[in-house]
């Protein structure tokens, strides 16, 4: 009989259950029963059917739906449109000198972005894990994707114990800095991924008002992230890939930006056959002393 991917999920956890730390007490936890993982206080936290946990002390709305993950799904996990990103990362991870890295995700969603970094190692044995606030996020990320441990948390308070990353990745999501810094492990590596001004331009042209197409906050988060860490590195990363109308749909169902836009400008960009779009990023690479 194959084993379910709850039962897979309870194995790997609890191989790496040193990591966690109880959301309410902040006590150890550990695997009981192929079943839950459990802390020194009994606070009890059962894995689900699809493998993932979820170490949330009380359940958050989130705005992003299932719709909104199923688009990033197909456009980061089956298209090459972030391919060159994720290969710079791998390369990253690939020039640490351990034998096994241990890498967490924060803002992971559905899991694409992570499932692919991983998925481009090249000799190192990587154990990922992708932390997101957004349920439906984590649903779909260990449907899709079984390697991974995946976690529904608060970053705010995230479940883990300090310094037990040696690598902490953010990709086009919000960071709390100072809990990267508890997270990652003395001398670790924190890799945040930010838009520069023409990230996805040919998008954000048709829906928004000329004034507001610049990303105007740019500066202010890379100097946020040097504050607060030994910044070793930025790369840039600039390229345009070509995508085809099913695909663009799902750029546009993946873009919060385009919910409130005008349906009329969002259509004579959807029914485009195919554009070239535009990924223009900032790779940043810290270190945490
Ligand atoms: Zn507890």
């Amino acid at each position: 009989m194959t084993k379910s991917k709850k039962i897979k999920s309870a194995e790997l956890v609890s191989e790496w259950s040193d990591i966690f730390r109880c959301p309410h007490c902040g006590t150890k936890m550990q695997v009981e029963a192929w079943k839950s993982l459990t802390c020194v206080h009994h606070h009890t936290f059962d894995f689900t059917k699809q493998g993932y946990l979820n170490l949330m002390k009380q359940p958050i709305k989130s705005n992003y739906d299932k719709t909104l993950f199923e688009a990033r799904q197909h456009v980061v996990g089956e298209t090459e449109l972030f391919q060159l990103l994720h290969q710079r990362i791998s390369e990253i991870l690939s020039r640490l000198n351990k034998e096994t890295i241990t890498i967490l995700d924060v803002g992971c969603g559905e899991g694409s972005h992570l499932h692919q970094i991983m998925e481009g190692r090249l000799d190192r044995s990587l154990v990922g894990i992708g932390l997101d606030i957004a349920k439906e996020g984590i649903l779909q990320a260990a449907k899709n994707y079984i390697d991974p441990i995946w976690v529904v948390g608060n970053l705010a308070n995230a479940p883990f114990q300090k310094n037990v990353f040696d690598v902490v990745i953010n990709i086009l999501s919000p960071s709390n800095y100072v809990e990267f810094k508890r997270l990652v492990a003395s001398n670790g590596l924190i890799i945040k991924v930010v838009p520069r001004n023409n990230y996805l331009s040919e998008l954000r042209e048709v829906l928004m008002k000329s004034e507001k197409r610049e990303m105007n906050n740019k500066d202010e988060v890379v100097s946020l992230f040097q504050d607060h860490f030994e910044t070793t590195k930025r790369i840039p990363l600039t390229y345009r890939h070509k995508l085809n109308q099913t695909v663009l749909q799902d750029l546009v169902r993946m873009t919060p930006l385009a919910w409130s836009a005008d349906p009329k400008r969002i259509q004579s960009f959807t029914e485009q056959e195919s554009a070239e779009i535009t990924i223009d990023l900032d790779i940043l690479i810290g270190r945490n002393n």
